[in-house]
């Protein structure tokens, strides 16, 4: 695509289709008039990351949890330019791409989500599988058939990380490896889903146990190494034998060079109450990269979820409405619509929507909410949504 001279020609363009960016562009297209809509992202699918854990199982296939963008956008007035934007130059509203590219938008929505965050502890990144993309299905599924081969109980799987994506991992795994290696999960803090709801806290508590994993709470990985992992805990140093790490303990945002660079808070993009950058009237940021909130002024950041990253998305296209028709944008309000945590194979727990549920039933409900919280998707994905009514 050329550089357009015309300003009022100019597209929108949001960086990244993930939960934010998608649901920024489908809710624009159905504006009218609809302005030229242009999504970069160097994926050709969008990955509903939080199923993730029922590819690794099984439970769903490829195409219904990663479905192709095209059918999704298809018909939305969307241009998909597959490619990663390296820059973003706020002063001559332009960005550059590792393919070499040279745009020049109108308005910019940022939504480039986090990556996995190794706090530079020695051997994470060379040693430790990941559980953040789909990318890292296929190592870990190889390293779970390997050790399904191995004698029963003669092997070790360590989960770092006892946030939502370690428990829910934990317990999917140990319902798939069926015996063939004890689970290890460890965390530094006093309690596992330190930011979860007390009923979902409960019920994970009773999965782990009922599944027999290994909690090391309070414990603090130092280092480690192919084979062996050394944490420092309430029994003092150990160096643990492993057979698989699986690195969940921490993320941190992934946002493309600005300049001139923006300042930060809590390593995230500040934004004001329509997700505009702070300071740049042309830029908005969402999702996984973005805050308002100012801890030190006592506020409560956003959370840093699916359900936060579609609202903002949704809100982030009024604002860019209000923009369009000289309007005046209304302040985003994060509504809490609950937590669902996965358990296992065919069990989840959910707080919120006005119920605690817990079991099979939640599982499908989780399953449910997720397809039908993105807007236009749920249409545009009607093929790959088909296991919604055969379940
Ligand atoms: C394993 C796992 C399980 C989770 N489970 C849940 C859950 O159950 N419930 C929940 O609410 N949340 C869950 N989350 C968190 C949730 O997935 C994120 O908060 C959410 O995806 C953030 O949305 P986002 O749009 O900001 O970023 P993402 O969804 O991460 O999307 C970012 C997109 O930007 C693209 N991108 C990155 N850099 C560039 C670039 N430079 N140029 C172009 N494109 C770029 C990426 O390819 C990606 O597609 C989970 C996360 C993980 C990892």
């Amino acid at each position: 695509m050329q550089p357009v001279s015309n300003p009022q020609e100019r597209p929108i363009i949001v960086v990244g289709g993930g939960f934010a960016g998608l649901s920024t562009l489908l809710t624009l297209s159905r504006v009218h008039p609809r302005p030229p809509l242009v999504l970069i992202e160097p994926k050709a699918q969008f990955v509903f990351v939080p199923l993730l854990y029922e590819l690794l199982s099984g439970e769903l296939q490829a195409w219904e949890v990663a479905p192709d963008y095209a059918p999704l956008i298809q018909g939305h007035g969307i241009s998909h330019i597959r490619d990663i934007v390296t820059s973003v130059n706020v002063e001559d509203h332009s960005i550059t791409t590792a393919g070499g590219d040279h745009l020049v938008y109108s308005q910019l929505v940022l939504a480039t989500g986090a990556v996995p965050d190794d706090f530079g502890i020695p051997g994470v990144r060379d040693h430790a599988l990941g559980f953040h993309s789909l990318r890292d299905l296929a190592p870990l599924q190889e390293r779970l058939r390997q050790l399904r081969l191995r004698p029963s109980g003669t092997s070790s799987v360590v989960i770092v990380g006892a946030g939502a994506t370690g428990v829910e991992l934990a317990c999917k795994l140990v319902d798939l490896l069926e015996g063939a290696a004890q689970v290890h999960l460890v965390d530094q803090g006093d309690q596992i889903l330190a930011r979860s709801r007390a009923f979902n806290r409960e019920q994970a508590e009773r999965a782990l146990k009922r599944r027999g994993i290994n909690v090391h709470l309070k414990t603090r990985v130092l280092s480690v190494k192919p084979d062996s992992v050394r944490w420092n805990g309430i029994e003092g140093d150990v160096e643990q034998a492993h057979d698989g790490l699986i690195w969940t303990a921490g993320s941190k945002p992934n946002i493309p060079d600005l300049h001139p660079s923006a300042e930060l808070h809590q390593k995230r993009l500040p934004v004001d109450q329509t997700l505009r950058l702070q300071g740049q009237p042309d830029v908005l940021a969402l999702g996984d990269i973005a805050t308002h909130a100012r801890k030190d002024e006592g506020q409560t950041p956003w959370p840093l979820s699916a359900q936060a990253a579609i609202q903002q998305g949704q809100a982030a296209a009024r604002t860019l409405e209000a923009h369009l028709k000289g309007g005046t944008p209304s302040p985003f309000i994060f509504q809490d619509l609950g937590e669902m945590l996965s358990l296992g194979i065919s069990d989840a727990t959910i707080t919120g929507m006005g119920m605690t549920l817990a079991g099979p039933l939640a599982f499908k409900i989780r399953r449910l909410a997720y397809l039908t919280r993105l807007p236009g998707l749920s249409l545009g994905l009607r093929s790959a949504g088909a296991w919604l009514v055969g379940s």
